[in-house]
């Protein structure tokens, strides 16, 4: 922004012809006045016209919130998945045994508790992301009442699906999917983890194996060139890891260096094998 220009020089708000523009737009160029300036979330201190603000190349982060808003994600399927599981696993159970006043048949129907939850999961409503904490608990209690020698095997069942529980909770794309507010900076960490430079992270993964197995090292040198050739922060949106390009570009150099010398020294017979 130029406030510099004497103000009988300045140029008018394209869409406020009374009012002088403070600036111009980062992306069409066009002026804009104070209330017009508007800046993205992800993309710092640039400031952009109404117009441009809300296109989705500018305003990248509201495009992959609106991308994902309401769409099932891996974990809702993943749910759904396991509470089918359920369903017919009871059906068998009690097609194999049939239906006694035993405490065995009131176990198999423990199995159904955490189905309306799964239910409610997948078809997005919003209690059952919290249902789905106590669900584990609920039915270590449940077992207990039935059962109560064996608290200490309930409660370590409990465990791993209160763990996958919480981590399904802070899950920025499965809030997503539950139409939950998400903070711009959180829809970064989305961004940047599925869309920002993909090639940089691969070619520091092709550097490491080229460590151990050399055949990967041109991948690796490719794979960071193109990464590191791709970086522009400037860009709208910015791409980065150039780190991660420069790491797999110098790994997949340094692996035939490394494995030409072990050679070397080994035909030499200067290491003992
Ligand atoms: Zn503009
Ligand atoms: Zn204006």
């Amino acid at each position: 922004m130029s406030l510099e220009v004497p103000l009988s020089q300045q140029g008018r708000c394209a869409v406020h012809p009374d009012l002088p523009a403070g600036g111009t737009c980062f992306r069409c160029g066009s002026f804009i006045c104070a209330d017009c300036a508007t800046s993205v979330a992800g993309l710092g201190v640039r400031l952009y016209c109404q117009a441009c603000a809300a296109r989705p190349d500018v305003n990248y982060l509201e495009a992959l919130r609106q991308r994902y808003w309401g769409k099932r994600d891996g974990w809702a399927w993943v749910v759904g998945g396991v509470t089918l599981l359920l369903c017919v696993a009871t059906a068998a159970a009690l097609a194999e045994w049939g239906v006694r006043a035993t405490k065995e048949s009131l176990f198999t129907f423990l199995l159904l508790l955490p189905v309306p939850v799964g239910v409610a999961f997948f078809l997005g409503q919003r209690w059952a992301r919290h249902a789905m904490l106590v669900t584990p608990l609920m039915m270590a209690v449940v077992a207990d009442a039935l059962v109560p020698d064996g608290r200490f095997l309930y409660l370590l069942c409990a465990i791993p699906g209160l763990v996958t529980g919480l981590r399904i909770h802070r899950d920025v794309r499965n809030q997503l999917f539950f139409r939950l507010p998400v903070p711009p900076g959180a829809l970064k960490l989305l961004w940047n983890e599925r869309f920002d430079n993909p090639m940089a992270r691969q070619a520091s993964r092709f550097g490491f194996s080229a460590l151990f197995m050399p055949m990967f090292a041109p991948v690796a040198v490719i794979c960071g060139a193109v990464a590191l050739k791709r970086v522009d922060p400037k860009a709208t949106p910015p791409i980065g890891r150039r780190n991660q390009a420069l790491m797999g570009l110098v790994l997949g150099l340094v692996s035939p260096l490394l494995w030409g010398s072990f050679l070397l020294l080994w035909l030499s017979g200067r290491i003992p094998f």
